[in-house]
C-alpha cells in the first residue's frame, strides 16, 4: 500500500464530537482551581499557560504498550501491556504515586495493550477500567485475563467525551483488526494530547482529531524497505502489517504530520516501533526530514537549551524502557 493510500481522503461530513460529557465524578478529584481557570482564547496557538500534561511511556511496541498521562494532580494509564511492577516503579521514580492514578483506558484488546489490565486493576484497587463494551468483551475472551475484570469496568463510547482526572477524553475510531479499535483525544484546558496507535490507515475520524493535536503520539511501526526485505516474516504477515487494518509505516506518518503541521503542534512522539522492521534512527530521520522540508526546525525532545527553541520536537518512544518524563 502506497503511503498516500493510507491517508483517507476527507469528505465534507467532518464533524465535531458529540456534545455532552460523561463525568466519572466518583473517581475524579479534580480541584476547583482547575475548573475556574479561563479557557485559552484559541486552540493550537502554542503552549497554553494552563497546560501541563505529564507524560511518560513505559513500553511501546508489540512486546508491550503502557503510558501515563496526567496533570499536576493525577492522571491515568493508557494501555496495560507492561508488567505492573515495572510500570509502578517507573512512575514512582518520576514522582507519580499510585494514589495519583485515577483510571485505566485501553486503545484495543490486542494482548500487547491489555495483557496486564486485571493485575493492574487488582494492584491499584480503587480505579476503574474505561473502555467500550466491545473491547471488554474482546479481552474477556482471552484465557489469560480474569473475567473479574468486568467488575472494574465502566462503559465509554466513541465520540462521546468523558471526564477523568481533570481531563476530558474523547475516543475515536481507528482502522485496525482487534474487536474494537480507538485513539484518544485528551483535552486539558484547551490543550490537546492525542494518542493514535495501531492503525493501518489514517481514517477520516482519526485525521480530524490528530490534526488538532498539540502533542501527538503517532504510530511509526515499520520502515517499508526493512519490512519488504525481512526474510523471517512470511508474506501473509507482511500483508497483514501493511494492510488497511494493520500498522502505519514511517513514511505515511511523516507525510501526514508534515502536511498537517500547524504552529500549535509542539511534540510528536513516535510509537509502536517494530523490533525487526524499524529502528529509532530511521523513524526519527524520516519524520525529521519531512518536517525540515517544510522549513521547520526539529528538536530531539530532550529539553536541552539548544533544542527547546525548535519549532517542533520529535522523539521515538523506547520499546522496552521508560521514556523521558515529559512536562508539556
Ligand atoms: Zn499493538
Ligand atoms: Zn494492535
Amino acid at each position: 500500500m502506497h503511503y498516500q493510500d493510507k491517508i483517507k481522503k476527507k469528505d465534507s461530513s467532518t464533524q465535531e464530537a458529540r456534545q455532552g460529557v460523561i463525568d466519572f465524578g466518583a473517581f475524579d478529584d479534580e480541584p476547583q482551581a482547575l475548573q475556574e481557570q479561563p479557557t485559552p482564547a484559541t486552540h493550537n496557538t502554542g503552549k497554553s499557560p494552563f497546560a501541563g500534561f505529564r507524560y511518560i511511556s513505559i513500553g511501546s511496541g508489540s512486546s508491550g504498550n503502557c503510558a501515563y498521562l496526567g496533570n499536576e494532580n493525577g492522571g491515568f494509564i493508557v494501555d496495560a501491556g507492561v508488567e505492573v511492577p515495572k510500570v509502578l516503579n517507573a512512575l514512582k521514580a518520576n514522582g507519580i504515586e499510585q494514589s495519583m492514578i485515577k483510571g485505566i483506558i485501553v486503545t484495543h484488546d490486542h494482548s500487547d495493550h491489555v495483557r496486564y489490565v486485571y493485575t493492574l486493576l487488582r494492584t491499584l484497587k480503587t480505579v476503574r477500567l474505561y473502555c467500550t463494551p466491545r473491547v471488554l468483551n474482546g479481552l474477556l475472551r482471552r484465557h489469560n485475563i480474569s473475567r473479574r475484570t468486568k467488575e472494574y469496568h465502566d462503559n465509554i463510547f466513541k465520540e462521546i467525551p468523558f471526564r477523568l482526572a481533570g481531563m476530558s477524553i474523547t475516543a475515536f475510531e481507528t482502522s485496525h483488526d482487534a474487536s474494537d479499535n480507538m485513539g484518544f483525544d485528551i483535552d486539558l484546558n484547551g490543550s490537546h494530547f492525542v494518542v493514535a496507535t495501531d492503525m493501518g490507515e489514517i481514517n477520516e475520524r482519526a485525521q480530524y482529531y490528530m490534526q488538532r493535536a498539540n502533542y501527538l503520539v503517532i504510530e511509526t511501526d515499520y520502515d517499508t524497505e526493512m519490512l519488504r526485505q525481512n526474510p523471517n516474516y512470511p508474506e501473509y504477515l507482511k500483508a497483514r502489517i501493511k494492510g488497511a487494518k494493520g500498522h502505519l509505516d514511517n513514511e505515511t506518518s511523516a507525510q501526514f504530520v508534515a502536511q498537517n503541521y500547524h504552529p500549535g503542534l509542539k511534540n510528536v512522539f513516535l510509537c509502536h516501533l517494530s523490533e525487526h522492521n524499524n529502528t529509532p534512527e530511521l523513524a526519527v530521520g524520516t519524520m525529521t526530514r519531512a518536517l525540515q522540508a517544510k522549513g521547520l526546525s526539529v528538536g530531539n525532545g530532550s529539553n536541552e537549551p539548544s533544542q527547546r527553541t525548535c519549532d517542533i520536537q520529535v522523539y521515538a518512544l523506547p520499546r522496552t524502557e521508560p521514556s523521558l518524563f515529559f512536562i508539556l
